[in-house]
């Protein structure tokens, strides 16, 4: 599949938009149209529904090492800034980054991948061919040999069929593993040594609270939702009767200045999250860490993405969180990414203790094995935690403890885009009701994240059809999103439906008005059936999982 031909779809359908488009967008920022956000909603209520609403915490759920207690929360945006100072996200939370004086554009230092290569770069005007020896470059998602023979034909001025003179040295690397930049030709630079040193950056928005605005005002954008489920992990337990372990679940806006958002809103300064922190004994987090990795892994399976494009990567030791005991990434192969790669929807990690114990100490860091405050050069500790005591009493193990988390942290952009791409589907078969129209495309959206759920048709305006039609419209409406069309020959109208996704088609036909039964037609295989109006309902409840 193309990507630009989703990014197409999106637009002309109305799934996505970019940001502020009528004045030029906003890079890293992305609306949701009229059939982007009953998707993303139905993402976000499938997960909040799944996760919490249906969980039951008397029965024990298959793989779970016990039963266990699930809850939500709706916190602020904007925190108080020690929350950050603790939490590791004011020192930590920044990326290094090159500007290049040449195109002025700035880049990710370990985003930007490349290859030493020699070869004689001519020059304008007739000039002699030099020899050189340069590190050419290009972005990561596109650090291919192809993406680099492409850029070095660019540097060198050299045709396709000239490319065999260039001698390329040692393996693809980022440039953050030279020791100079010397000698490097940025993405979208003509010559070598134009990037800048690396510089930190640090992705929290600040703004300011109140009127007067001083240093002390300052205050940020949560980059995630995660810390406010760690601030309020004492009042859920002293104001419900949740018991460890327990999980506390939270949706909702989190922002990141992102230095290079790309890859339509894979990549976005503004973006939603679905994190559960989940809370349990110390001597269980391990059995609690696989069931959660797995269980999530399931989860986006069974809302359709194909296993073989989704994989779960446990991290390797030296890729950990300074905090971390084991995290794993699920991952799916996005089309925008070359072949064999793969983009992250959502990372489960192990945290051990190390999150409430900041919001009581203050920050911390590992030294060994151990983690400890961190001290300023006066020797006192650099970030002072809230000092409240959040540690959970057990009264069946009669023992107090510092609970370790499990984090099933996920992305409900990154997982809407995922079932997007997924859905994305050419259908090359010709079929009776195709006829001339061979190909066809159709998105393939599991029934419960359609963004319509079906829709009605009087085959012609005449003969009572439109008065059936808009009366079984009106009933299905009350139990699902469902649209009326009676614009255009039928076979234009499935195609409409096809296009947005919609699982199911209802038309009325003459028949209809005789006999009380409709066509329903399946978007997937195109069959249709004829099906009593009155039992409609509940023949499409249960077609769309919904009974
Ligand atoms: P990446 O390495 O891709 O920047 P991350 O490891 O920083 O991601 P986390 O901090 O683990 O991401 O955030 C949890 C989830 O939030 C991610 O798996 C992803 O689904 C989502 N997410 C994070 N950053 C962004 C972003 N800039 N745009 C959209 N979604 C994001």
């Amino acid at each position: 599949m193309q990507m630009d031909e989703l990014v197409a779809l999106c637009k002309r359908r109305g799934f996505l938009f970019q940001s502020s488009e009528i004045y030029g967008g906003l890079n890293g920022f992305w609306d949701y149209g009229p059939l982007g956000v009953l998707l993303k909603r139905n993402v976000k209520d499938a997960w909040w529904h799944d996760m919490v609403t249906s969980h039951n915490e008397m029965v024990r759920d298959a793989g779970a090492p016990g039963t266990y207690d699930m809850t939500g929360l709706d916190c602020t945006i904007i925190m108080h800034p020690q929350v950050w100072k603790c939490s590791g996200h004011y020192d930590l939370f920044h990326d290094y980054m090159v500007d290049c004086r040449e195109s002025k554009k700035r880049y990710r230092y370990d985003h930007v991948k490349g290859r030493w290569v020699t070869g004689k770069k001519h020059g304008t005007d007739g000039e002699p061919a030099v020899e050189m020896k340069v590190f050419i470059t290009t972005m990561e998602t596109e650090g291919t040999q192809e993406a680099l023979q492409a850029e070095a034909a660019h540097f060198f001025g050299l045709r396709k069929k000239d490319l065999e003179s260039l001698v390329w040295e040692g393996p693809v690397m980022a440039i953050s593993e030279l020791d100079s930049l010397e000698n490097v030709v940025g993405p979208d630079a003509k010559h070598p040594g134009t990037l800048t040193e690396p510089r930190e950056f640090n992705l929290m928005f600040k703004t300011t609270i109140g009127a007067l605005g001083g240093e002390d005002d300052v205050a940020f954008l949560r980059p995630e939702t995660a810390q406010g489920i760690f601030v309020n992990f004492k009042n859920v337990c002293d104001s419900t009767r949740v018991k460890v372990p327990v999980g506390i679940a939270q949706i909702g806006k989190s922002f990141r200045n992102e230095i290079t958002p790309r890859n339509f809103t894979f990549r976005s300064r503004e973006f939603e999250q679905m994190e559960i922190e989940f809370f349990c004994h110390p001597s269980e987090s391990a059995d609690w860490y696989r069931y959660w990795r797995d269980r999530r892994f399931n989860w986006y399976t069974s809302l359709g993405l194909a296993s073989d494009k989704l994989r779960l990567r446990e991290h390797e030791k030296a890729e950990l969180a300074h905090y971390s005991v084991g995290t794993a990434d699920i991952e799916y192969a996005f089309p925008f990414l070359p072949e064999g790669d793969y983009g992250e929807l959502e990372g489960v990690a192990h945290r051990g203790d190390f999150d409430l114990r900041s919001h009581m100490e203050g920050k911390l860091v590992r030294e060994g094995d151990q983690l400890v405050l961190e001290k300023g050069p006066d020797g006192q500790p650099k970030h002072r935690g809230s000092g409240k005591d959040l540690t959970y009493f057990d009264d069946q193990r009669k023992e107090r403890f510092v609970p370790h988390v499990i984090e099933p942290s996920s992305g409900a952009d990154r997982a809407t885009l995922a079932f997007l791409c997924e859905a994305y589907t050419i259908d090359q078969v010709p079929t009776a009701e195709k006829k001339e129209d061979a190909s066809r495309t159709y998105m393939k959206f599991h029934p419960r994240l359609a963004p319509i759920k079906a829709a009605v048709f009087p085959l012609v305006k005449k003969d009572g059809m439109p008065e059936m039609a808009t009366e079984i419209y009106s009933e299905l409406k009350k139990s699902f999103a469902v649209q009326y069309d009676e614009k255009g020959a039928v076979g234009r109208r499935y195609r409409r439906q096809d296009e947005i996704g919609t699982p199911f088609c209802i038309t009325v036909d003459g028949q209809s008005v005789e006999d009380g039964t409709v066509t329903l037609r399946d978007r997937d295989t195109l069959e249709q059936v004829r099906v009593k109006r009155d039992e409609l309902l509940t023949e499409l409840k249960q077609r769309l999982h919904l009974s």
